[in-house]
């Protein structure tokens, strides 16, 4: 089957600016995403298409030069497209310089069909080699399977270029046939179009990715003091537990409930409350090691979790906690509002079997004695209440509790 060359063309052109719409309506109100200049790319590639439509149509230098400005403008829009999504400046003069350089060594050589095939593939071969290479230097940044998709389009791209560039280089071409049918140009044509495809899917997928990413952040938060939220804290436990257990570390956990809260409620409105909420978030994510969590686990209580700390280490930073929440206060127009709080704290080393619901079982109970004492205080929790297992009953009649 020999293609028609016109009609590919044209279906590439339509396909183009199909893409750059979804594009532009994936993009939405967000600019920062890159969405909207990899659909301006799209649509440069499409003009840079008719412009090779009209081959024979218009003046050769026109066809020629503006066709290969354009599309060398689409790898630049690409590249800034990156660039945007890696929140990294934008150089516009490096971007649009490549056109323009391109151009003018094309016009030296307007009359040498094959010095035009070396000399534009291989600068467009340079330029895709530098949008892959803007996303395997912050790979880390973008690492997902979309940006693999973009650089896999690019590199074949800049294989087919220079591919191109060499047969340009090597004397062969002679006539310009560029629009009959089952020319080489046709095969590129179609490849790079391939390639620009793939590298879109491969955009819109990385976009995807991130938004996933953020959602996933965003639905692990709690809404008001930013900390993780019940959910994230205790699937963070229960991971840590499990951890703590293997490593043979000790692991600790606070409770930290606000003291009087309703009263601050009752006194100075929900919103006051809220503000109070979140500064002794504040404070308390201000004293953890980076390695530490804290989570919203209930209305005003925190639950922090420290892992690879023992019981004193965890009974010296809860006072620490206690006396910053004490010496700290919030605004609330014209008034500072200041509260305490009561912790409980566990701490130790854990046994195949524990489970995180016994840490925060001992960890409420000794928030129960702090409430009981007076509260503002911190209390130490005993050894976890351990059930008796089968496999120590079996041992001996001396490890079981006394039945009489
Ligand atoms: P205690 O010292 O015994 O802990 O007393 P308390 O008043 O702090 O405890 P109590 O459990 O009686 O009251 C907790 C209050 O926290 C009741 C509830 O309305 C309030 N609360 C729970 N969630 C929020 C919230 O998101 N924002 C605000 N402003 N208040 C909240
Ligand atoms: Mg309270
Ligand atoms: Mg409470």
């Amino acid at each position: 089957m020999v293609a028609d060359i016109p009609t590919l063309l044209l279906m590439i052109t339509v396909a183009s600016v199909v893409m750059a719409c979804v594009l532009v309506v994936v993009a939405g109100q967000d600019r920062r995403n890159g969405l909207g200049l990899w659909g301006a790319a799209l649509c440069l590639n499409a003009l840079a298409y008719v412009l090779l439509i009209l081959r024979g149509r218009i003046p050769d230098p026109v066809s020629i030069l503006l066709g290969n400005a354009l599309a060398s403008a689409t790898l630049s829009f690409l590249h800034a497209a990156v660039l945007r999504f890696q929140h990294r400046p934008l150089h516009w003069a490096l971007l649009l310089a490549p056109p323009a350089v391109l151009t003018g060594v094309l016009a030296l050589h307007l009359q040498d069909f094959g010095a035009r095939i070396l000399w534009a593939n291989a600068f467009m071969a340079l330029q895709m080699g530098g949008v892959f290479w803007v996303l395997f230097e912050r790979r880390h940044a973008t690492a997902g399977r979309g940006a693999l998709m973009i650089m896999c389009g690019m590199g074949v791209g800049v294989a087919v270029l220079l591919a191109r560039a060499l047969w340009g280089a090597s004397g062969m071409p002679a006539a310009p046939g560029l629009l009959q049918p089952g020319t080489i140009a046709g095969l590129t044509f179609m490849l790079l179009f391939v390639v620009l495809l793939i590298a879109s899917f491969g955009f819109v997928f990385m976009a995807k990715e991130r938004a996933d990413e953020v959602n996933r952040r965003l639905a692990a938060l709690d809404e008001l003091t930013g900390v993780a939220n019940r959910r994230s804290i205790v699937a963070a436990l229960d991971r840590d537990v499990g951890r703590a257990i293997r490593t043979r570390e000790p692991l600790a956990v606070m409770m930290v409930d606000i003291d009087f809260f309703k009263h601050v409620n009752d006194s100075h409105g929900h919103l006051a409350g809220d503000r109070v909420l979140r500064n002794v978030a504040d404070v308390i994510r201000s004293r953890i090691r980076a390695q530490d969590i804290v989570g919203r686990y209930g209305g005003e209580e925190f639950l922090v979790v420290l892992v690879d700390t023992p019981a004193q280490g965890a009974l010296q930073l809860a006072e620490q906690l206690r006396g910053a929440v004490q010496a700290s206060s919030c605004h609330w127009g014209t008034q500072r509002l200041s509260v305490t709080v009561s912790v409980g704290v566990f701490g130790g080393r854990l046994e195949p079997g524990d489970n995180w619901d016994q840490l925060i079982h001992a960890a409420d109970s000794a928030l129960y004695r702090a409430k009981q004492g007076g509260r503002n205080r911190v209390e130490m929790a005993p050894a976890l209440e351990r059930p008796v297992r089968a496999g120590l009953a079996a041992q001996g009649p001396e490890t079981l509790p006394s039945t009489h």
